[in-house]
């Protein structure tokens, strides 16, 4: 069952979401070789609380952290280690805060210091394919015309998308109705309404679509041992169209990208 949010609710989700989006940026500049995936937990555990929020993912399913860290060829849900980033590496960070009952859950893949140009473009045409499949989300349309347009795109790059691990519906649960699939059909699936609010994230191998669980039983990584990229934004469906409530402009404004990359998405501009 589709959970529908009130303009206020909507409200609300927007503020959980914000402050994932801030630790992101706050994190973006300490994503650097040298640092451990444990460190920058820490510091996001202790920026969330600071923020009035809680941990969205600490303690979610027995999750033992405030992020997912997924470095490399892990896909998601890669639990923060000692082990030190390495220039070259990417790193996808999911982050969650909980603030007003609500839950805000997003994340972004960094580059760690110098990168290799294909492992760059893997992580440039996940991102459109995000904004891709935000721009299916509107009354009328379906679950199925999302997953298409991210599917669509990111296949023709000759890229693989995980097909066991999905976006979802969002609000005082992380993870609601409807599921939303990154691959699908035009016209299919679940009808999008006013008021709906769900969480959007390809994940996308450079290689195979599949992928293998590690025995901690948590982390997920790519079948070839090929990088693995993953970006995620809160949707809601306002007037029909969709408004994204989370944002990448502080980890842009940390790094000193111009990007514009929102604007069409957001019916009042957000001043950061
Ligand atoms: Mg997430
Ligand atoms: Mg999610």
């Amino acid at each position: 069952m589709i959970i529908t949010k009130s303009r206020e609710e909507i409200e609300l989700m927007r503020e959980s979401a914000l402050i994932v989006s801030k630790t992101l940026g706050m994190l973006a500049t300490e994503v650097k070789p040298g640092v451990t995936t444990l460190q920058l937990d820490k510091l996001a555990e202790e920026f969330i609380r600071d923020h009035g929020a809680i941990p969205g993912f600490l303690g979610l399913y027995d999750f033992p952290n405030t992020l997912c860290m997924s470095p490399n060829a892990q896909v998601v849900h890669g639990i923060p280690n000692n082990t030190p980033l390495e220039e070259g590496d990417i790193i996808s960070i999911d982050c969650g805060a909980i603030k007003n009952d609500f839950y805000g859950d997003h994340a972004y893949t960094f580059p760690v210091g110098e990168i290799a140009p294909e492992v760059a473009q893997l992580l440039k045409i996940t991102k459109e394919s995000l904004y891709k499949g935000i721009a299916e989300l509107r009354v009328g349309k379906r679950v199925g015309d999302v997953g298409y347009a991210i599917q669509q795109y990111t296949e023709e790059a000759g890229y693989g998308v995980v097909r066991e691990l999905v976006g979802h519906g969002l609000g005082r649960k992380m993870h609601e109705d409807p599921e939303m699939p990154n691959y699908g059909r035009r016209g299919r699936g679940k009808k999008f309404v006013e008021g709906m609010v769900v969480a959007i994230e390809p994940m996308i191998n450079m290689g195979t679509q599949r992928i293998k669980q590690l025995r901690d039983g948590w982390t997920i990584l790519t079948a070839d041992g090929k990088p693995s990229a993953h970006f995620e934004h809160d949707v809601a469906i306002i007037d029909g169209k969709p408004e994204i409530l989370s944002t990448f402009k502080y980890i842009y404004q940390a790094l000193g990208i111009e990007s514009d990359e929102e604007d069409a998405f957001r019916q009042e501009l957000l001043v950061v």
